[in-house]
This record gives C-alpha cells, sequence and structure tokens, in this order.
C-alpha cells in the first residue's frame, strides 16, 4: 500500500517535472538520478527550521503600519514574493537593470526581488572582476508581477533565474544534449559559482551533474579545501543539485528574506486592495473558468482578464491568478523563512 502510494507519487512528481525547463535534455539513464524529479519544486527544498514566530527580516514594519501602507503606499514596501516558487507571485517586482558585467537575455521577463536582483549584480560583478571579458548571461528570471511564465513551473516568485555557462574561447556551444561540460570555461563558471555561495544567498543551483563533475574537479585543482567542496557538489544534500534538462544552464533560487516575509505577511490583507486580492490555482484535468469562478467566488471575465486568456482552453498543470471577491479561505501560507548560514570555504590551515 505504501509502496504503491510511493510510486504514484513519484509518478505525479515526475510529470510536474516534465516541463520545467525549454531545453530537453533526458539523456537513457537520466530518470535514475538521485535528486527528485521535481527537484525545483519548492515544496520539497524549502527548510522548515521553526522558529517562534516572530518576523526576522521586517521587523521594522509594524502590522498597522504595514496595513496602512499596503493600502496608501504599496511601493514604499518594496518587492514582496507571494506563495511559492512554482505558484506564487510577485509585487513591486525589480528589473534586472543594464550593466557591463552581465547581458539580460530577455529583459521583459527579468524581473525579481529586490534580493534576487542584488544578488546577481553582486555576482556578476564578481565574475567580471576576476575576468574583465566576462558578461553573465542572464536569462529568465520572472514576468514583472510574477507568476506563470513558459515554459518553467517555477520563476513564479521572482526568486529563480536561469544562467548561460560561460564557454571557451570560439565555442560556439551546440544543442543543449550535446556535452556541454567540455566546451565551458571552467575557470570562469566556477568563479560564479564560489561568489553564489559565498556572496549570496543561494537556497540551491540544479545543473547537470556531469557539468558539477568538471566544476568539481577543478575546484580541487586549484586547491580548494574537500570537506567544501564536497559540501557544493554530487552528493546528497548538497547546494548545487543534479536536475535533467540542466546541462546548457545553471538554474539558481535565491532567498529573499525580506520579500518574502513581507509576502507572506500580506496575504491575509491582500482583500483590502482589489486589485491584489488574488490567488494562485493550479489547472487541473476536468477544470473550466466557469467551475473556477464559481469555486472561487471569481468570474470567468476576471480571471481571463487577470491571464491574458482570449478563449477559454485550459492547460493541466500551469497555474492562473484568479481575482477573488473577499477573503481566501483556501490560500495555504509557506512556512516561516529562516535563511540558513552561507557555506563559507573553511578558514585557511594556520601557516606551520
Ligand atoms: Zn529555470
Amino acid at each position: 500500500m505504501r509502496a504503491a502510494l510511493l510510486v504514484t507519487l513519484t509518478l505525479s512528481l515526475r510529470g510536474f517535472a516534465q516541463d520545467l525547463d525549454a531545453s530537453p535534455d533526458a539523456g537513457p539513464e537520466a530518470a535514475l538520478r538521485d535528486v527528485p524529479e521535481a527537484s525545483e519544486a519548492e515544496v520539497t527544498s524549502t527548510p522548515t527550521a521553526a522558529h517562534d514566530g516572530g518576523l526576522l527580516y521586517s521587523a521594522d514594519l509594524s502590522d498597522e503600519e504595514l496595513n496602512r501602507r499596503f493600502v496608501d503606499d504599496p511601493a514604499s514596501l518594496g518587492s514582496m514574493s507571494l506563495g511559492v516558487a512554482e505558484a506564487g507571485r510577485l509585487i513591486n517586482g525589480v528589473q534586472m537593470p543594464e550593466g557591463e558585467a552581465w547581458t539580460i537575455v530577455d529583459p521583459a521577463n527579468a524581473w525579481g526581488t529586490k534580493e534576487t536582483i542584488d544578488a546577481l549584480t553582486t555576482v556578476a560583478r564578481e565574475v567580471h572582476a576576476s575576468f574583465a571579458d566576462a558578461k553573465l548571461r542572464i536569462n529568465h528570471i520572472g514576468r514583472q508581477n510574477g507568476g506563470w511564465l513558459r515554459p518553467h513551473q517555477s520563476h513564479q516568485s521572482g526568486r529563480d533565474v536561469d544562467l548561460g555557462f560561460f564557454y571557451k574561447d570560439g565555442v560556439n556551444p551546440g544543442s543543449p544534449k550535446q556535452a556541454r561540460e567540455k566546451e565551458i570555461d571552467l575557470a570562469r563558471n566556477w568563479t560564479l559559482i564560489r561568489a553564489l555561495v559565498i556572496n549570496a544567498d543561494v537556497q540551491f543551483v540544479l545543473v547537470d551533474k556531469r557539468v558539477q563533475k568538471v566544476l568539481a574537479d577543478y575546484a580541487l585543482a586549484i586547491g580548494e579545501k574537500k570537506e567544501w567542496v564536497d559540501r557544493l557538489f554530487l552528493g546528497a544534500d548538497t547546494l548545487v543539485k543534479h536536475a535533467r534538462r540542466h546541462r546548457d544552464h545553471f538554474h539558481v533560487r535565491f532567498f529573499a528574506p525580506r520579500s518574502q516575509e513581507l509576502g507572506a505577511r500580506i496575504s491575509p490583507i491582500l482583500t483590502s486592495r482589489a486589485d491584489q486580492n488574488v490567488l494562485i490555482h493550479r489547472v487541473v484535468k476536468g477544470d473550466s473558468l466557469g467551475k473556477l469562478a464559481t469555486k472561487y467566488n471569481s468570474t470567468v471575465a476576471m480571471i481571463q482578464k487577470a491571464n491574458g486568456l482570449s478563449g477559454t482552453a485550459l492547460s493541466v498543470g500551469r497555474t492562473l491568478n484568479i481575482p477573488i471577491r473577499g477573503p481566501c479561505t483556501q490560500c495555504p501560507l509557506p512556512p516561516p523563512l529562516v535563511v540558513p548560514p552561507r557555506l563559507l570555504p573553511p578558514e585557511p590551515d594556520p601557516a606551520t
């Protein structure tokens, strides 16, 4: 019974993970990987260390002040990340600015929390400081208001970003199925990973284990401590995790402490602003706009408008923003967030 349940769960997670990212890379051995197929799913990766429920990242704002400003002056609150990465949205998103240390592939979909944008700026400049010609290739972060962004499941709450690899001089990378790990510039990519780990609050990095292997070997070869490298790569509970279809980019999820905490705090008061009184629904088989409108006390027209839908066809698995009238009675809150300490490299041995 338990086994049957597990199989069902695994299968459904696998289905869920099918279109996580654009580039198909399902090698024959991919199904045997160590990391769950739904590795981009928040539910499997959010740290759940409990604390006393006190505010950790937005204690400067009393509830009263927050409620008032949410109605009167929402922009003053800065970015807020609501829900989870695969069913979430973003209020007061920040767009990745132009900069000489990076290239933005799709500016319209390069919106994130302030923490995400700050972290990207920092790590891109770190690499650029070591390699003057290095420009970090920033692909999708998210939409201005977050939410569903094809072809991803995640990238919804302003905390995910896809980063292109740095390649060796003269390499014109082939298809995502090819052995990109042989074409990448190890020094630049390692410097990027190092900066992500040391200079940013990263929840995880997803990349194919073959890419991890060459980066770990490189790090050891240039003298990084093995115990540290082992905590980053190729293990059961490492910061960098294997995922299918991630042989041509790093998928990075950042923590956004203040934005996430504020997002959780405003969720119960969304009803005070009609334009923000929205819940997220993942479409399942049998859903129709009419049914959803009834279920959530919304209307077909409101749902269409909120999601840019012209017709009534719904694709199973995508999420929809559902504007509602009245308080949300079925909006789960993510657990309180406690950002773990960064995985800093060990101190060098004292000189003997
Ligand atoms: Zn991604």
